[in-house]
């Protein structure tokens, strides 16, 4: 069994940018991401930290934006209307999930798509249906095609199926892995609570990508002796031998699937790492297309 890290294929990533990011220096252009965060869930807080950090680390300009849980709707568009205009901000990522009372999908629909780094408008949308590379593609799904690739794992011809449709993951996934192209050409199966019988069709999956939300909902019956298993799943259970009383697993029961199969992410430390990296990507590559390099 072969285990694909997420630690070095993001370096890989992080590389590129820097690369990239020399290039829009030597021509006067700094990268701008702005993260907006209403109120105070301390996961959406340490996701904020982690991609402030990283954007600092790289050289990128940061603008971190916090505002409290009750804010109006109003008052969050005019802070994206205000970051749409600003020209040295090049990619904007509001952190999902906001408060009951907004509407995630008016927000996310009022960012600029040029702008959309995140790559959730329906432009964007549009853009990867269409497999049009000037459109961004969601962050965690561009990182597990990235790993497959990097992993020197085929997917052309190869039977995908992907447990879970959210746009977020499941569906983008989709979308980019029976697009046309390197790490693509694949069939695409999307499986989802109303699947029946699901156990039979992961079975026929050369590459099985769970992204459901349930701790180690995937296990040995799930599978075909020698698949590639992609775990996105990132959820925190309890576990009274652990410091903190709790840790993270992901939708893979990862000990028991691992001999079956050829290659799998682990949780933490697969896919997890990879979507600040493909953020970071889509920022500098949002930069670059705004000025033309
Ligand atoms: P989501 O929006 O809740 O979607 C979960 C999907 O799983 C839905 O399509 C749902 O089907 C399906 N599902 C639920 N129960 C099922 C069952 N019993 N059988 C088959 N399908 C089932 O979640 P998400 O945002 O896609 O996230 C999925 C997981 O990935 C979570 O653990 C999340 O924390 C993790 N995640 C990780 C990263 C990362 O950076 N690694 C990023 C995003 C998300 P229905 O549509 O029918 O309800």
């Amino acid at each position: 069994m072969k285990l694909i890290e997420g630690a070095p294929i993001a370096e890989v990533v992080y590389r590129e940018c820097e690369t990239s990011f020399a290039e829009l220096k030597a021509a006067g252009h700094l990268p701008g991401l702005a993260v907006v965060l209403v109120g105070d869930d301390p996961a959406s807080k340490a996701y904020v930290g982690s991609k402030d950090r990283k954007c600092r680390e790289l050289g990128l300009h940061s603008v971190k934006i916090e505002k409290p849980a009750d804010i109006s709707q109003g008052d969050l568009l005019a802070v994206i209307d205000e970051l749409n205009a600003d020209e040295a901000i090049h990619g904007i990522l509001v952190q999902m999930p906001l408060p009951r009372h907004l509407d995630e999908e008016e927000v996310i629909r009022r960012i600029d798509p040029a702008k959309d780094v995140d790559g959730l408008h329906p432009v964007n949308l549009g853009k990867l249906a269409m497999d049009d590379p000037t459109g961004f593609a969601p962050c965690t799904p561009s990182g597990c095609q990235r790993m497959l690739l990097e992993s020197g794992i085929e997917t052309e011809g190869k039977h995908v199926v992907i447990v879970g449709r959210s746009l977020l993951v499941g569906k983008s996934l989709a979308l980019l892995l029976m697009g046309k192209g390197k790490g693509a050409n694949a069939t695409v199966t999307v499986a989802h609570s109303r699947t029946k019988d699901l156990p039979s069709l992961t079975r026929q999956a050369d590459i099985l990508v769970a992204a459901i939300g349930i701790p180690h909902f995937i296990g040995p019956d799930h599978l075909k002796e020698g698949a590639v298993v992609i775990d996105v799943g990132i959820n925190r259970i309890d576990d009274p031998a652990s410091k903190s009383g709790s840790r993270l697993v992901g939708d893979v029961d990862f000990e028991a699937v691992k001999d079956k199969c050829e290659a799998i992410t682990p949780v933490p430390g697969g896919v997890g790492r990879m979507t600040i990296a493909m953020l970071m990507a889509n920022t500098i590559r949002a930069c670059r297309l705004k000025v033309g390099l």
